[in-house]
This record gives C-alpha cells, structure tokens and sequence, in this order.
C-alpha cells in the first residue's frame, strides 16, 4: 500500500474513505491546541525546541494565558482541547499541570475533554494527571525502528528507546487513552521502516495516532542530514499512504491531521481527512507565542491570532465531504471495549 501509484493509489485512499465513513462517521472533531512552554530538557536532533538551540525564545504561558486559551475553546463549541509542550519532569512542572488540569475542568464544567502531549513522565505522574482530569495522552515513538530512533536521538539514558515504550504502557495503565505515532519521511528511513512502523502501532494496539512528514529545521543537527531527504512532495505523498493503510488496518481509533501536513501543502490536513483522518487540532495559542513554538521551518499559521482559525474551519472541513462535530469530545471509538475489559476483569 505504501508503495501504491496511480490507480492502486486511488483505490487505496477510495477503500480508507470508505471505511472511514462506515466506521468512523463524517463528523471530524476539534482539539484547541495549546502549545504551553517550549521549554525542553531533551534534544531530539530534528527538533527547533530543543534544549541546546541556543537561538530560540523561550516562554511558558501563564495559568491564566492557558484559561483563557480554554474559554475561547469552550466559547467556540470546540469539544476539546490539548495541551502540549517540551519535556520538563520536574515538581514544580508536573504539580502546575496538575493544577491547570483542575482548574479547566472546574471553570468547563467537566465540559471540555483534554489530551495531553507532555512526553515521558513517571507512571505516578501520569496517574496523577489522569486522575486531575486529563484522559487522553500522546507520546509518538517517532520510529519503532530502534536503529533509526537512536540515530535521532543522543544517546544518553534520557532518550533511550525502552523507556519510550516503557512510558507509552504506563501511559495505558494509568488510564488514558493512548497515542502515539511516528515521523514520516526522515533521512535513511525506508518504506520497510514505515511498514514496520504500522505494525508497531497495531500490536500495540493504540487509541489514536497522530503521524505526519518530518520537516527540516535549519538549527538542528539533523539538519546536516538534507541532501539525504526524499522531496517534499514525495514525504507529504507518503504520510498520505501511511494514514490510508492505518485506516483501514485499524478502523475505529482516531487519527489526527498532523500539523506539518499544512507545513509543506497549505490543505494538507483537508487532504489527510478525506482519506482517513478524523481529527484536527486547530492552534489557540495566543498569537504572540507562535513563533516561539517553532518545531520545523515553515509552520502554519504563526501571524494568526485563534479567532483568525475559526472563520476558515467550517469551509476548510467542508471542502473535505465532513462536517465539524461541535461540542463533542470525539473519544476514541477503539477505546470503549478495552475500557469495558479493564472494569470486568476480563
Ligand atoms: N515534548 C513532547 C514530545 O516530544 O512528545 C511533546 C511536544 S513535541 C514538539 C511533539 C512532536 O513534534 C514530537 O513527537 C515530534 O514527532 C514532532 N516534531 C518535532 N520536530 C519535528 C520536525 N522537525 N518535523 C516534524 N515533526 C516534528
Ligand atoms: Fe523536546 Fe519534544 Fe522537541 Fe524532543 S520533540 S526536543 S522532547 S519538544
């Protein structure tokens, strides 16, 4: 499927419709995207938040720029909403979350569903996150392939493959729903990779899977690896492929438009969700901060401010044959049967 061309093509992504609609409805639903510190301790070396990049700002919002970041996605019928950021473990970060979760609980009313995206943390800490209300967690393995994923990482015990996998059970025991996913498209990564890749997330057998195509950042040290990169047409063409197969190989879980869709074609997510992809995280963040939170050269929508996203949503959806399912949390379809497992004991 991966390397499906022309009509194959075709009839792969008319085949993940399908099953898109029979499964999965035509209702896409909204997570208000709140990117909350870019403050990081690790250094990923496709990342432009990482510790050592010297030449980025650094900011994390106050609690009550993140407040407001929840009324404006409550005020606008957004369902949900989700909270993400570079990679701190320590007291003073994991006890503020734990307060900001309560506190939008409280001033939502339990209303507005929240996923989290705050990297590896303690199972205790992941417990008490869900316990203060968040009830959704991603944390991609950005690629199962150990070889690869330590040739994006320094190999040091802060980025060891292990505890990745590690955290993402202990992410499922503490009672999440579980996210995860991968990068599409890096340097020296084969179609066998990406096929693994796919296989990876269904033996794991994962809620929600948020995917898309690496993007070069000039100051990163992967950065060094560019002539080494397929096109980006052929990257954003893969990511295609990739949600298309996922969806028909897992029916029911949820599956995100990744921003960096939008970063190298400016419909890329409409794209992503008439083959497949039935969530969008449209970015809330206030305007000022944008800039700051710079993951990859070219990202979207930086000179906006949130009420700037809002007038484009319905007519982009549209565009796609769905529709916006406004003030719903659009929990994971695959979820319910394991939860049902977890409280019979089965
Ligand atoms: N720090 C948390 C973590 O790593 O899970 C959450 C924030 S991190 C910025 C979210 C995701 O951004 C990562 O999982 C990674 O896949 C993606 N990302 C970072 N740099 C990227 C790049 N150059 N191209 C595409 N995606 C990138
Ligand atoms: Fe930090 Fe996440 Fe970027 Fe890695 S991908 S450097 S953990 S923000």
């Amino acid at each position: 499927m991966l390397e499906a061309e022309g009509e194959d093509k075709q009839l792969l992504f008319k085949r993940s419709r399908e099953i898109t609609d029979h499964y999965i409805g035509n209702r896409v639903h909204l997570r208000g995207l709140i990117e909350y510190s870019n403050v990081c301790i690790k250094d990923c070396y496709y990342c432009g938040i990482r510790k050592s990049n010297k030449n980025q700002l650094r900011y994390t919002l106050s609690n009550e720029e993140v407040l407001e970041c929840a009324r404006y996605a409550l005020e606008h019928q957004y369902g949900s909403i989700v909270i993400q950021a570079g990679e701190r473990c320590d007291a003073g970060f994991t006890s503020g979350i734990t307060e900001l979760l309560k506190e939008i609980k409280k001033i939502s009313g339990g209303k507005l569903g929240i996923t989290l995206s705050l990297g590896e943390q303690s199972e205790e800490v992941y417990r008490e996150w869900f316990k203060a209300g968040g009830h959704r967690y991603l944390l991609r393995i950005e690629s199962s392939i150990q070889a690869l994923y330590n040739r994006i990482h320094p190999g040091n015990d802060r980025h060891s493959f292990e505890k990745r996998v590690n955290a993402l059970h202990n992410i499922r025991k503490s009672g999440f729903q579980l996210g995860t996913g991968v990068m599409i498209g890096l340097p020296g990564q084969t179609t066998e990779d990406l096929a693994s890749d796919l296989l990876f997330l269904r033996e794991l057998d994962v809620d929600m899977v948020g995917m898309g195509p690496y993007v070069e950042h000039r100051d990163t040290p992967l950065y060094a690896e560019k002539d080494l990169l397929i096109s980006r047409q052929q990257r954003l063409d893969l990511a295609f492929k990739m949600i298309a197969a996922l969806r028909i190989m897992m029916k029911d879980i949820n599956i995100a438009a990744a921003t960096a869709l939008q970063a190298l074609d400016p419909v890329g997510r409409e794209k992503a969700i008439r083959i497949g992809a039935n969530i969008l995280m449209p970015n809330i963040s206030p305007g000022m901060y944008r800039k700051s939170y710079k993951l990859y050269e070219d990202k979207p929508c930086v000179d906006e401010r949130p009420a700037d996203c809002n007038q484009c949503l319905d007519v982009r959806i549209g565009m796609t044959g769905s529709c916006i399912g406004y003030n719903e949390w659009g929990d994971s379809k695959h979820f319910t049967p394991k939860q049902e497992k977890v409280l019979t004991g089965i």
